[in-house]
């Protein structure tokens, strides 16, 4: 037995606008202070207005939010009892409002008992709407939050079924002023979604279809949004591409991209999608036997030229192709981080990996040993051979 959950997304120009008709009386914006500046925040009150509701800022959200950011938001939360949450933002806003409405919910529960297994109960107080302005996390349309003990300096991979949002709006105008770097970032966290979901062990028949076209849209359109932040169709299909995404890895999962990525982003802050990205090409490679032909369909989809080499080898060569052409780094040293900086925190990295909860559904899962040696090549740039 399984499942898939989605929102209700509402999607292309103007979405924003199915705000108008919403039946509420109070609704708590969980944001953060670039929201606020860039006149997003206002936007969104303005049409929740329309709806009759009335609103209240939470905007305190800070990247990779803290535990006790999201138990201040719950607090604001139980003096205001808004009817809905409505997160505004980019991956770490969305997860936070997740975990401040569950703690809204259910204020008996730490943050980190939020788990697929326990029952939450929720939707007794709130509802969740989510409005992404980045094209990449995919936390708009799927059940995983990821938050940071920053005494621990450890991120936390949280999810619950029920932890989806009743209405997703996926409104291009919201990612449109992203500069190209966060473009760049987060369209590589859409397409490790997409490839990871499509490879990972737990992929099903619901979750196939929409990595696959994911990936299509991310391969075309990338490097579009990337170079011209104002081409409007490039920005729109990557808005749609990392919400489909979000749905398809949500439904299955992701993989040991994503666990090495967690684990080098909470050691040495580098943004979630660029430490995911750089190693995607890495963890293809080192799955390559086992999940050999949905490579090559993923390889045939893109009308990748497959002759002179195996599949795997040539999708490997076109993501860092399209990692290049936007100007990402392909191996861990490019991000400035030196030999013996590496080599200190290496057994650290290699435990978090190990921890991590992507790592038991990758289709092979690396020893510890394997783990090491992973993180090692990434460093250096070297194809992985074992
Ligand atoms: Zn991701």
């Amino acid at each position: 037995m399984w499942y898939f959950v989605s929102p209700e997304i509402v999607f292309g120009e103007d979405a924003i606008s199915h705000l108008d008709e919403i039946c509420g009386k109070r609704a708590l914006i969980v944001t953060d202070n670039n929201m606020v500046t860039m006149g997003c925040s206002e936007d969104v009150k303005k049409h929740l207005v329309n709806a009759g509701l009335e609103c209240r800022l939470f905007q305190e959200v800070e990247p990779e939010p803290s535990l006790t950011i999201v138990k201040k938001g719950a607090r604001v939360a139980r003096s205001y009892r808004p009817d809905w949450i409505v997160g505004l933002g980019g991956g770490s806003v969305l997860d936070a409002a997740k975990a401040i409405w569950v703690l809204y919910e259910r204020p008996d529960i730490r943050p980190e008992e939020i788990n697929p297994f326990d029952s939450l109960q929720l939707r007794q107080k709130a509802r969740l709407i989510t409005i992404p302005t980045t094209s990449g996390t995919g936390s708009d349309s799927n059940w995983g939050l990821v938050l940071t003990d920053k005494t621990a300096k450890r991120k936390l991979g949280l999810g619950s079924r029920e932890v989806h949002a009743d209405i997703a709006i996926v409104d291009p105008k919201f990612a449109s002023q992203m500069p190209p770097q966060l473009t760049a970032d987060t369209g590589m966290d859409a397409l490790t979604h997409a490839i990871e979901g499509y490879t990972s062990g737990w992929k099903n028949d619901f979750s196939d279809g929409l990595c696959l076209k994911a990936i299509q849209l991310v391969f075309h359109f990338l490097p579009r949004a990337y170079r011209n932040g104002d081409d409007s169709e490039a920005r729109e299909k990557m808005h749609n591409a990392a919400s489909i995404a979000g749905l398809g890895f949500g439904n299955s999962m992701a993989s040991i991209a994503h666990s090495a990525g967690h684990s080098l982003g909470a050691l040495f802050h580098i943004s979630h999608g660029r430490a995911v990205g750089i190693f995607l090409p890495y963890t293809i490679e080192f799955a390559a036997d086992v999940s050999a032909s949905n490579y090559a369909e993923i390889a045939h989809l893109l009308e990748i030229n497959t002759e002179e080499n195996n599949p795997v080898v040539s999708l490997v060569e076109a993501i860092r192709n399209l990692a290049q052409e936007i100007d990402q780094p392909i191996k861990i040293k490019d991000l400035g981080i030196s030999q013996s900086r590496f080599e200190k925190l290496l057994p650290k990295l290699v435990s978090y990996a190990d921890m991590d909860t992507q790592t038991v559904t990758a289709s092979r899962v690396p020893t510890t040993e394997e783990y090491e040696r992973l993180f090692r090549y990434a460093y250096d740039g070297k194809s992985v051979d074992f």
